[in-house]
């Protein structure tokens, strides 16, 4: 049974720029809890959250920011982001390129967050993270769900006196809808984690990972231009869905990254290719049969012929 933690206490997915657990309140709270917050460009420390701190994309936040800059999703990451790795496992993943002498977000500006509407997840998280604890695969984890907060002391808006309860906080925030889109992505990142680093994963697995969580223009070519729909069988609804709609194509990318790269169905190889793929099998070790067959016969004609030998001195 495995156990997905979608966020966990040293998360990276939510904007900190204090990596000190003790800013992290030991209290699990759950919607319902009250909470008193609010940042608003008065209070005193505004933007300084946007400073000295690392923010990793989903594949989500990349997309819609590079829709609202207008930019093809691989200009988007080589301007605005930085290779890194995710939740301290070897999954390739990329965080906001931090620029200008205060090393601040590019995004910041004296009066705010130029891209605030589409900002990332982690943004909008700040500063009520959630732990997620339950086994894959099941859908209503409510249960298994509970919220923190993050007190650092740089952020003034807990001296703010806007009260809420976390539900609304969170629904005001917009992240309902985010987690719903990270979280089969965020499911693929805790598996690696719950496998153990010593669960060998390719270099060519680990680049496919990491093109189709950043790049969504070329994971749709290798979808239509490779030989990619002549091994697995795709239904026409969802072909002419992916073709045209990002978000459907990154949720399927999630389906087959969690196909191939850790043995999740989903996805179904053409009858053809398995037969083919037996057909291989059956050649290579029919021919490897062979082989050791004509060792052997190799062998035992030098035993019998060594055998002959001594029979001969001896006479
Ligand atoms: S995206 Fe916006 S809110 Fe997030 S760090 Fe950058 S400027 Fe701040
Ligand atoms: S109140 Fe907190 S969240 Fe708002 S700008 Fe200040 S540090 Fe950032």
């Amino acid at each position: 049974m495995a156990t997905d933690e979608y966020i966990d206490n040293d998360s990276d997915f939510i904007k900190s720029t204090d990596k000190n657990p003790s800013n992290i309140l030991p209290e699990k709270l759950t919607l319902a809890s009250r909470l008193r917050f609010e940042c608003h460009p008065k209070v005193s420390c505004f933007t300084a959250c946007c400073h000295n701190i690392k923010i990793i994309l989903t594949p989500y936040d990349i997309l819609i920011l590079r829709k609202r800059l207008n930019l093809p999703a691989h200009e988007f990451v080589t301007e605005y982001t930085e290779p890194t790795y995710l939740e301290k496992t070897d999954m390739p993943g990329v965080q906001i390129k931090l620029a200008g002498e205060k090393n601040g977000c590019p995004f910041v500006t004296p009066e705010g967050c130029t891209v605030y509407q589409d900002r990332p997840t982690a943004c909008r998280y700040y500063p009520v993270g959630m732990a997620d604890f339950h086994e894959g695969g099941t859908n209503d984890a409510a249960e298994d769900k509970f919220f923190f907060l993050v007190k650092e002391p740089h952020c003034k808006g807990h001296e703010e006196p806007k009260e809420w309860t976390i539900g609304d906080w969170r629904a005001d925030q917009g992240v309902d809808l985010r987690d719903q889109m990270n979280k089969e992505w965020l499911r693929l990142i805790m598996r690696r984690k719950s496998f153990g680093l010593q669960a060998t994963l390719s270099e060519a697995a680990k680049r496919m990972f990491f093109m189709a969580s950043t790049d969504l223009d070329t994971f749709r070519k290798f979808i239509f231009e490779s030989s990619f729909l002549d091994t697995y069988d795709v239904d026409a609804e969802t072909l002419a869905k992916i073709k045209e709609d990002d978000v459907e194509l990154m949720l399927f990318s999630f389906k087959y990254l969690a196909n191939t790269l850790f043995g999740a169905p989903g996805l179904t190889i053409r009858q053809e290719k398995v037969k083919a793929k037996v057909e291989e099998i059956k050649k290579r070790q029919d021919e490897a049969l062979q082989q050791a067959e004509k060792e052997y016969e190799e062998l035992k004609a030098e035993r019998d012929r060594m055998e002959q030998e001594k029979a001969a001195k001896k006479k």
